[in-house]
């Protein structure tokens, strides 16, 4: 059996020979993007395998390599997860005109993630191909800067919150903000520093004051300065009416102690020295994000009346924070890797319990068993929800969704035909908002024909669309 160099670099080797003669839009030989797949992988401490796929990532799309080339050198599993990548790739061609692209995109990606459900390490290749590509991005023309940097914000970014990969998502959003709103993007970075400068000194005594305080409790801390990001930041505003003053976490320090205890401790700690504000104490640790991530978090006004968040955290959660499924793969590689391929999945982090539903949900729908798709808590846009049509078909809506658009989705005709409809193998009304996971089954009847009452109970621009369509035309012939 080769050794790991020896596979690593074989890869290198093939990939390099296969991409002969291609360039990137820089004018650099195309193989620097998979070399730096590779090397953003080896960052993750990703496994050997996943190295492999990222390096011959684009390979089976682009080049005359194929799957079972690939195969027969590397294994199934380095074939599974380069298949999926390129599936990935592939189902986002084809989708020219931004108003329809990133709905589709979303669409299918999600429609893959459950396809793939069974091997999240493909998404981490991809999330990496897109790192590398938002890095670059400046060498490509200005209209697909934009929709490149859209997808990101609205695709890829989220998926990278969802497996709490901290520091890629920042990354990630600041990236391909700048180019989805550039002016906006200086603004709010210009705002972010005079901030920081403005509160520099406070900081600092803050800084030294608390590092005494924990001493003298024999905590033994790293302290450091979090910088928002610029995105986060442009998204709070929006939310607060762009008052800057109801930001309460532009300034943050992060307190890394040594285990749970020392956390609460900390937080005591602080608490005495400052005043702390109200309803601003968070328990993550307690009660983790859907995500996986964990920590204290706490506001305070000092006696300058700065207002400071605290984020108090042990290193393995700061690192799970920062790296999020990617630093699990790296503790759990062996034990992850071989339950992969015994089909057993209990071994993953007990905090990334979605991850588990969704590799369950997908074997469960291949074995053409049934599944109680309610419990399936893959929202990882949160403005939408996933139905299903009684043959498991999945559909998403908007958040909000009443079985008119459900049914317009399917087909006009349809929507047109609706006499009445079954939600979860109930009769129920068309005023019935849908939920997560309702299987939604329309009765129609040939000599149905739209009503303008129908209006008030359709919740989607595009529903509406067609049945005003529909009405004008009946009221015209
Ligand atoms: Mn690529």
């Amino acid at each position: 059996m080769a050794t790991t160099e020896n596979r690593v670099e074989k890869a290198v080797a093939m990939a390099k020979k296969a991409h002969e003669g291609q360039f990137r839009k820089t004018g650099e030989p195309y193989i620097i993007h998979p070399l730096a797949v590779k090397k953003i992988l080896e960052e993750w401490g990703m496994d050997e395998d996943t190295i492999i796929a990222g390096i011959l990532h684009d390979t089976v799309e682009d080049t005359k390599l194929s799957l079972s080339d690939i195969k027969k050198e590397f294994g199934e599993s380095v074939a599974f997860l380069v298949d999926g990548v390129t599936k990935l790739s592939t189902a986002r061609n084809g989708m020219r005109d931004i108003d329809t692209y990133l709905p589709e995109t979303k669409d299918n990606f999600l429609r893959l993630m459950i396809a793939l459900g069974d091997d999240i390490r493909v998404l981490i290749i991809k999330l990496a191909d897109r790192l590398h590509n938002i890095r670059t991005l400046s060498a490509l023309p200005p209209d697909k800067q934009k929709k490149i940097a859209k997808e990101t914000l609205e695709v890829f970014a989220p998926l990278a919150d969802r497996l709490n990969m901290g520091r890629l998502r920042v990354e990630l959003a600041d990236l391909s903000f700048k180019y989805v709103d550039p002016r906006r993007f200086e603004e709010l970075k210009n705002m972010i520093e005079k901030y920081n400068k403005s509160a520099e000194k406070s900081l600092k005594k803050i800084e030294a004051e608390v590092i005494e305080a924990l001493k003298k409790e024999k905590i033994s801390c790293e302290i450091s300065g979090r910088v928002k990001s610029v995105y986060s930041l442009h998204k709070k505003l929006a939310k607060h009416d762009q008052n800057i003053n109801e930001i309460y976490d532009l300034i943050a320090l992060r307190i890394i102690v040594e285990d749970v205890t020392d956390c609460y401790l900390a937080l005591g700690v602080i608490h005495s020295l400052y005043t702390p504000m109200n309803g601003r104490i968070k328990d993550y640790i307690a009660m983790p994000k859907q995500n996986g991530y964990q920590s204290l978090h706490t506001t305070i006004i000092t006696k300058d009346k700065r207002v400071v968040e605290f984020q108090i955290r042990t290193k393995e959660m700061h690192e799970y924070a920062e790296r999020g499924l990617a630093a699990s793969f790296y503790y759990n590689e062996q034990k992850l890797t071989e339950n992969y391929k015994k089909g057993k999945i209990e071994h993953l982090p007990t905090n990334l319990l979605w991850i588990t539903e969704l590799q369950m949900t997908a074997a469960k729908l291949r074995e053409g068993k049934k599944v109680d798709l309610k419990k399936l808590k893959l929202n990882l846009f949160a403005d939408k929800i996933f139905v299903y049509t009684p043959k498991g078909d999945i559909i998403d809506l908007p958040n909000g969704a009443l079985p008119l658009d459900f049914a317009y989705r399917l087909h006009s005709e349809i929507g047109d035909h609706v006499v009445g409809v079954k939600i979860n193998g109930k009769m129920s009304n068309l005023n019935k908002k849908l939920e997560q996971g309702d299987i939604v089954e329309i009765l129609t009847s040939k000599n149905q024909t739209p009503k303008s009452s129908w209006l008030g109970k359709i919740f989607t621009h595009h529903a509406r669309q067609k049945l005003l369509h529909r009405l004008n035309s009946n009221n015209n012939s």
